[in-house]
């Protein structure tokens, strides 16, 4: 194959905000993807967990061709019975009763704190609420979910940030709980079920059991992250699935659109507090978005996607674990739910995850780091038993170079 790193195409007129790989993708049908050079790529990224159905999937250009020539955007100002139809499908397939649309991950979740604020003012008479968030999590870019974010180096530069959020370290009820007491006026818990660019790491049964239990017990809103958890990804609807409670309010994004934006607010009656004029996203919820997630949704049913994701994940991490098992000097463990696995390299291996990633794409499969010692397995949800061992097989020969 040849060599990779052959200088990037010239973007004068970009911001530089993203260190990319030197590779130019042009094509892309089901789990692969092909190059400007007709090199050909197994996917294992999905545009970060997003492109749930893969690329070109028949659903979803029948579904976005037929909608694009109906109605592609109409404002909130009308009503927009996709919209409603895509509430109702949400709402159906998990804990949640009322729905938000927005945009972005981000989006999402801005839209989660806000309502955590509402709630503290408007419910708990608290002025100045707080949200407790984790360390090493991630919610996004904007202001407010880039201080909810308990990573310093993405908030280096942007200070002053949003004030009311404090940190603690994740999996650690003992901390949660004395951060609560100590605290005067919470509002919120915000968590990843589990983290994903935070280095892949599942929420523990046991944490969650208790952090659902100090919630109740101080009506505190539980707010969890599903950006890149939700919507099948683990192998059930919903991460929270995965840890036997349910949250007061949770996010969607990513794969919810299978790569066509669109991000959601999801929450329980109770605390479906924002009136008219609260609240508003003009892109939000627009007929094509909503048409999307409901292709989306409807292949992940009719194609009995939770259960092959179970299974493709169950066999993705048995043929992780044999490098593990092959490297114990290289590799610590192979952890993840379903098709959001992760390969956790020891700080002593001669790599890092980013050295992995690079040689994998001159042995044609895209992966993703999620930090510099994990490397992240997301591909889409329609991979195949063949695609999978295509791609340890590939994997395989970057790691033996
Ligand atoms: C990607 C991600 C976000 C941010 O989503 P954007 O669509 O990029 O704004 C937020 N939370 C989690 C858990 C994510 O993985």
């Amino acid at each position: 194959m040849t060599t990779l790193l052959e200088s990037p195409p010239a973007t004068p007129a970009l911001m530089p905000t993203y260190n990319r790989f030197p590779v130019t993708l042009v094509r892309g049908a089901g789990c692969r993807v092909w190059d400007d050079q007709g090199r050909e790529y197994l996917d294992f990224v999905a545009g970060i967990a997003t492109c749930s159905l893969g690329h070109a999937h028949p659903r979803l250009v029948q579904a976005m061709s037929d909608q694009i020539q109906q109605l592609h955007h109409v404002s909130n100002l009308y009503h927009i019975p996709l919209q409603a139809e895509l509430a109702a499908f949400l709402t159906r397939h998990s804990g949640a009763d009322r729905v938000f649309f927005a945009n972005s991950g981000a989006e999402a979740n801005e839209g989660a704190i806000k309502l955590a604020r509402k709630y503290a003012h408007t419910v708990k008479g608290y002025e100045q609420p707080v949200i407790i968030t984790a360390q090493a999590s991630f919610h996004g870019r904007t202001l407010a979910t880039l201080t909810a974010t308990g990573q310093p180096k993405y908030q280096k530069h942007f200070d002053p940030l949003v004030p009311g959020f404090v940190y603690v370290p994740y999996n650690d009820l003992t901390a949660l709980t004395k951060t609560v007491l100590e605290l005067e006026q919470v509002a919120a818990i915000l968590l990843e079920p589990i983290q994903g660019e935070g280095g892949v790491r599942p929420g523990e049964w046991d944490y969650f059991q208790g952090v659902r239990r100090l919630c109740d017990e101080r009506g505190i809103l539980l707010i969890l992250d599903e950006v890149q958890s939700g919507m099948g990804r683990t192998g059930r609807w919903w991460g929270y699935e995965r840890l036997g409670i349910e949250p007061d309010i949770f996010s969607s994004a990513k794969g919810l659109g299978g790569g066509i934006p669109i991000g959601a607010v999801l929450c329980k009656e109770q605390y479906s507090l924002f009136q008219p004029g609260d609240h508003a996203s003009t892109y939000g919820g627009n007929p094509l978005a909503c048409r999307a997630a409901l292709t989306v949704g409807q292949a992940i049913l009719e194609l009995d996607l939770l259960s092959q994701v179970q299974q493709r994940g169950e066999q993705l991490h048995q043929g992780l674990n044999e490098w593990v098992t092959a490297h114990p000097d290289w590799f610590q463990e192979v952890r993840g739910w379903g098709l959001l696995q992760g390969l956790v390299l020891r700080p002593s291996a001669p790599f890092q995850a980013g050295d992995i990633v690079q040689r994998a794409i001159a042995k044609g499969l895209l992966l993703v780091p999620a930090g510099p010692q994990v490397i992240r397995f997301v591909p889409p949800l329609i991979v195949t038993e063949g695609e999978v061992n295509l791609a340890l097989e590939r994997l395989g020969d970057a790691l033996k170079q």
